[in-house]
């Protein structure tokens, strides 16, 4: 089967290594991809937002399948797109409808969900424009901290923690009159702070039955000790050891069914992954936000210790036959490091060599190197984004598997590369 895979970071590049080793993917397309993409498959110049683009590609090269990695082109409906075309119909998209994808895209529509299906959360509030003044009262008599968040997507930056009143009113303001995130913040979301641990809980639905895959921790913090502006993620570690059965009892049978259950209720169709950020308060789990896509860098510790044939499970996901597999993962640790550009997440260069990639590609041992933000030019490979690579290793304990991908580290090089050598370390 052709398999398109949509998207361009190291989520992307964990997926595609996994897909090639079906024997049921003969050939993968990727895009746009990356430089390391371009090693499991073929990189086209497509972008995953050009839906006509992507038809008349997927026609000319009979894809029978296309997974798609981030969120944007599900929360602007490629599922949809692809169901109400005769001709596209019969592919499989892994992914949800624009419906199910609001999951992620509205966080006021998530909160609803969860309270029409009494799903834990922390508690909250809704406000436009419309409800301001209400809005103003309610932020008054708030405990503190609060959690102000747009309501659409702000690329991870829409969520503010207000420590004073003050501070909450003046983003408040600058979010619904300020137009702070443009249309993400013609709603805002105020909730009730939660003080816990959180991770990231990552389920494979086909609408009807669900498989839960290997959980996994992120690092959103640029410095050492979580310290520092937000980024996209620094690095991952997969299982988490505070997430034992009996936690995970609850998150299934608190989370995870009533969330399929509801989805189903409502009529929505929901084919692909769920993501939940789930955070543990005391020993209960409570839901922080849900994604419609894997996360990444999680997906850079999951993939890997995923062992089941992952276009068997995307067949399944399309027919609607989840039930009939079980998921097998391996035992040991896995943990991945995401080496940056010098300046992430603010300012940074792009088009610096890398060097020191020969030697350990396409595996060493039990690391395995993926790409996020790099691009091929003549021979060489360049960085290309914030997010250069991600390094992940396999050992039987958190500490050894850092280790490992801290030494694989030692050997690349690119002016102002910049890693965290902590990842992991409150369990270390
Ligand atoms: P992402 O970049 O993960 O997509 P997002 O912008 O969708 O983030 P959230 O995940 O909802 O926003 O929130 C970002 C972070 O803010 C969370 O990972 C969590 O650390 C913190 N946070 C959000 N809501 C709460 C809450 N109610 N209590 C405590 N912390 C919270």
């Amino acid at each position: 089967m052709h398999i398109l895979l949509l998207g361009s970071g190291g989520r992307e590049h964990a997926l595609a290594w996994k897909l090639v080793q079906s024997s049921q993917c003969t050939r993968l397309y990727v895009a746009p991809g990356n430089a390391g993409t371009a090693r499991c498959g073929i990189n086209i110049d497509l972008s995953p937002l050009d839906f006509e683009g992507i038809k008349k590609f997927c026609l000319r090269e009979d894809i029978g399948m296309v997974v798609v990695g981030p969120e944007e082109p599900l929360v602007k409906g490629i599922v949809d797109f692809f169901a109400g075309d005769a001709a596209l119909r019969k592919i499989p998209v892994i992914g949800p409808s624009a419906k199910g994808a609001q999951l992620e895209g509205s966080k006021a529509f998530s909160k609803k969900f969860m309270a029409r299906h009494g799903i834990p959360t922390a508690a909250y509030g809704e406000f436009s424009v419309d409800n301001y003044a209400e809005g103003i009262t309610y932020l008054q008599q708030h405990s503190l901290p609060v959690v102000l968040k747009a309501d659409g997507l702000a690329a991870g930056k829409g969520v503010v923690i207000c420590q004073s009143t003050i501070e909450a009113v003046a983003e408040f303001e600058l979010m619904l009159q300020g137009n702070k995130f443009g249309e993400a913040s013609n709603k805002v979301v105020v909730e009730e702070f939660l003080s816990g641990i959180e991770l990231s809980v990552f389920v494979l639905t086909d609408g009807k039955h669900f498989l839960t895959l290997p959980e996994a921790k992120d690092y959103k913090r640029v410095g050492e000790g979580d310290t520092g502006p937000n980024t996209g993620g620094m690095g991952a570690v997969s299982p988490v050891p505070f997430a034992g059965e009996e936690f995970m009892g609850k998150v299934t049978d608190r989370i995870i069914i009533p969330t399929i259950k509801g989805l189903a209720e409502e009529n929505i169709d929901y084919r692909g992954f769920i993501f939940i950020g789930v955070i543990k308060v005391g020993d209960d789990p409570y839901v922080i936000e849900y994604n419609c896509r894997m996360g990444d860098p999680e997906t850079e510790v999951v993939m890997p210790r995923l062992k089941n044939d992952l276009v068997e499970l995307f067949l399944a996901v399309g027919s609607q036959t989840l039930d009939t597999l079980t998921i097998s993962q391996d035992e040991r640790t896995a943990c991945t490091i995401v080496a940056v550009s010098g300046g992430y997440p603010g300012s940074y260069q792009k088009g610096l060599p890398i060097s020191g990639l020969d030697q350990l590609l396409p595996e060493d041992g039990d690391s395995l190197v993926f790409h996020a933000g790099t691009r091929t030019e003549n021979d060489a490979i360049l960085t290309n984004g914030g997010r250069v690579l991600c390094i992940t290793s396999f050992a039987e304990t958190v500490y050894e598997a850092v280790d490992k991908s801290r030494d694989v580290l030692e050997n690349i090089y690119y002016d102002g590369i910049y890693y965290r050598r902590d990842i992991g370390y409150e369990f270390l």
